[in-house]
Parts: structure tokens; C-alpha cells; sequence
């Protein structure tokens, strides 16, 4: 509610003006507008990456826009899964790895079930073993979406997630949000690409640091 990101270089620039925005459980919301209209603030905020000027942010009743730095890691790794359009898998580091890495810290003998769940989930137990640089990009998105799963992410917040991969490649990768979204998991996805759209049952326009269309899939 009436978020507001200021960033101050000589004069100020409002990365996120005033905005007010409520997402609610299930939705798969796409975010689209034109470069450095605050999309990817907005996205950095939503996953308390960032935080704002001023502003409230809550997540089902808790005020989380005044969290210390300890505890707002703590709420986005509960929450958040995170896809991003470069990937940002850890080099040198296989596919099982790259996976358990959130898990990393978490007790118990179910981590290695869970990570080979995910792994499995989406399409890449054969390359298990495999490092990033011998893994195509599409390869490479689905490790870093079984990465964001692993978790059992409430809210999966994607920036670009095809950016980096051809139509064909994208579109797969699409189907697999498709599926993540209809197993329950609520989705907000930036994207440049107008093709993307029909996957989404929200799109959202901004400019200028506001919202200045909001379109819900006609039920
Ligand atoms: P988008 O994702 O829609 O391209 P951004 O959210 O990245 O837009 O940026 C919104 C505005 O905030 C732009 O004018 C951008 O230049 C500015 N901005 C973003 N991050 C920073 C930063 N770290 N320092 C200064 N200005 C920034």
C-alpha cells in the first residue's frame, strides 16, 4: 500500500511511485511495461530484496516492511523462490548440488529425497551430475526452477525467466510454470514478451512507477 522506492542521483527518480497492489493466493500475475518503468524494483520489493521508502507491505496479515535484516531472510527463504532470466546457478557445482544448496542448512533425511523430487520434476534426473556450463540454457532454468522449489516456495517471483532462451525453449519452460502454478503455487512473472501473456491470469502494465492497467482473466 502506497509503496514508494526513491532512488536519489542528483535529482530523484521514483523506481516506484505510490504504488498499491494486492496479489491474492493462486494467481499467476505477469508484470509488463516499458524499461526502467520499476518492474524489476517492484519485483525486488514483492521478494524483500529490497525495501521500500515508505510504504506498507504485508504477506497474509504480517507487516513485513519493517522486518530487521535477519528476519526478512528468514520470511523470503520460508516464502520466496526466485528465477531469474541469467539463471545465477553456482559454477563448477552439479545440478543435485545447485538444488540442495537451499536446503543446505535444513535438518533432517529428506533433504536428499526432496532435492531429487524437484530434480525430477522437472525432467533432469539424467543429469544429475551435470555442471552448468554442460547443460543447455533451458537445462540451466530448470535446475534454478527445481532450485526455487525445493523450498516449497508459497510465491514463486520470476524476472525474464525466458529472456535468455529461444521461443521454443521459452515456451517450455512456460509450461513448466503452468504446471507449478496449477499444483497451487502463486506466480509473478516479468516479462518483455506479449506471447507469454495467455499463461499469466493477471497482467499488470506499469509506467512510470505506477500501475496503469490491471486485467484479470475473464472467468
Ligand atoms: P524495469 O525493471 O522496469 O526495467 P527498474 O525497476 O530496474 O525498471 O528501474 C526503475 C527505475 O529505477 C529506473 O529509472 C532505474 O534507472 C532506477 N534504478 C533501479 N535500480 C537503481 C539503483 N540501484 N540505483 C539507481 N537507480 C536505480
Amino acid at each position: 500500500t502506497n509503496i514508494r522506492r526513491e532512488y536519489k542521483l542528483g535529482e530523484t527518480i521514483h523506481a516506484l511511485d505510490d504504488l498499491s497492489l494486492t496479489i491474492e493466493k493462486g494467481e499467476f500475475v505477469a508484470i509488463i511495461g516499458p524499461s526502467g518503468c520499476g518492474k524489476s524494483t517492484l519485483l525486488n520489493i514483492l521478494g524483500l530484496l529490497d525495501v521500500p521508502n515508505s510504504g506498507e507491505y504485508t504477506i497474509e496479515d504480517k507487516r513485513v516492511d519493517d522486518l530487521s535484516k535477519k528476519q526478512r531472510a528468514q520470511f523470503r527463504n520460508g516464502v520466496f523462490g526466485f528465477v531469474f532470466q541469467s539463471f545465477n546457478l553456482l559454477p563448477r557445482t552439479t545440478t543435485y548440488d545447485n538444488v540442495m544448496l537451499p536446503l543446505k542448512y535444513r535438518r533432517g533425511d529428506h533433504r536428499d529425497g526432496k532435492v531429487r523430487e524437484v530434480i525430477a520434476s522437472v525432467g533432469l534426473t539424467d543429469r544429475l551430475k551435470s555442471k552448468p556450463n554442460q547443460l543447455s540454457g533451458g537445462q540451466q532454468q530448470r535446475v534454478a526452477i527445481a532450485r526455487a522449489l525445493v523450498n516449497d516456495p508459497k510465491i514463486i517471483l520470476a524476472d525474464e525467466p525466458t529472456g535468455n532462451l529461444d521461443t521454443k525453449t521459452g515456451l517450455e519452460i512456460m509450461e513448466l510454470f503452468k504446471k507449478i502454478h496449477e499444483a497451487g503455487t502463486t506466480i509473478v512473472m516479468v516479462t518483455h514478451n506479449n506471447e507469454l501473456l495467455t499463461y499469466a491470469t493477471r497482467v499488470i502494465t506499469m509506467k512510470d512507477g505506477q500501475i496503469i492497467k490491471d486485467e484479470r482473466e475473464k472467468a
